[in-house]
């Protein structure tokens, strides 16, 4: 069942490693086949070189297993409220990559300094609060989809595909598993060039929001002129 999706999730699973998002094990990918409402997930633990597509978990929207051996990843109750949260995604990626967990660790948003960050992403990339004790002890991963839906209330998840978890890591999404791959890639670079830019000048001014608008619009707007006519 759901072989293509069970292929594309390896992949971006895969992908994590090769685009040194994470290392050992600290990250984890999903997509999601809408019409039957189940996910494939990475399985807990499992090393990327050692993932084969048998060993993909499928789950339904309530987190309960429907197929696989293996025990889905301790993340799959974030994926799946925010699968429930978000119609328009189809994919999620969690990483531990360095740039973007140090703006998690230092509770700081990445603020949107150029070009690069506007062309995938409509400011700065929002930070969910600090957990509590009680929301840790109760359910740390299901009040992490939590806090990150408080902290987007009025923001279109496909405008802003990221957000920072506080102490954590970031999670990120795209209307497919391999677009949210692409969104991760994205993230890491841009939070690598905002910790060089504020290092050099920690005054460093934000992008002017005309430059914004105009770089996340010629790539995502009705009018998005950026790469070829899709088929
Ligand atoms: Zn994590």
């Amino acid at each position: 069942m759901l072989e293509s999706l069970k292929e594309e999730v390896l992949a971006a699973n895969v992908d994590i490693e090769r685009q040194e998002l994470a290392k050992l094990t600290w990250g984890n990918v999903s997509g999601i086949d809408r019409e039957r409402g189940l996910i494939v997930i990475k399985p807990s633990g499992v090393p990327y070189s050692k993932l084969k597509i048998a060993d993909m978990v499928v789950i339904d929207l309530e987190n309960r297993k429907v197929e696989g051996a293996l025990r889905p990843s301790v993340d799959a109750i974030t994926h799946v409220l925010l699968y429930r949260a978000f119609p328009q995604i189809g994919g999620i990626v969690h990483t531990h990559s360095p740039c973007a967990v140090a703006f998690s660790q230092a509770l700081r948003e990445i603020p949107c300094l150029g070009s690069t960050h506007a062309d995938h992403f409509l400011g700065p990339i929002p930070l969910a609060r600090v957990l509590t004790p009680e929301e840790i002890r109760e359910d740390y991963e299901g009040n992490t989809a939590k806090v990150i839906l408080e902290r987007f209330a009025g923001l279109d998840p496909l405008d802003m595909p990221a957000v920072l978890v506080a102490h954590h890591a970031p999670f990120i999404w795209g209307r497919s598993a391999r677009e949210a791959l692409k969104n991760a890639v994205a993230l890491e670079s841009v939070a690598d060039m905002a910790l060089k830019t504020l290092a050099l000048n920690p005054a460093a001014p934000l992008i002017p929001e005309h430059m914004l608008k105009e770089h996340h619009d010629r790539k995502h707007g009705p009018g998005a002129r950026y790469g070829q006519e899709s088929p």
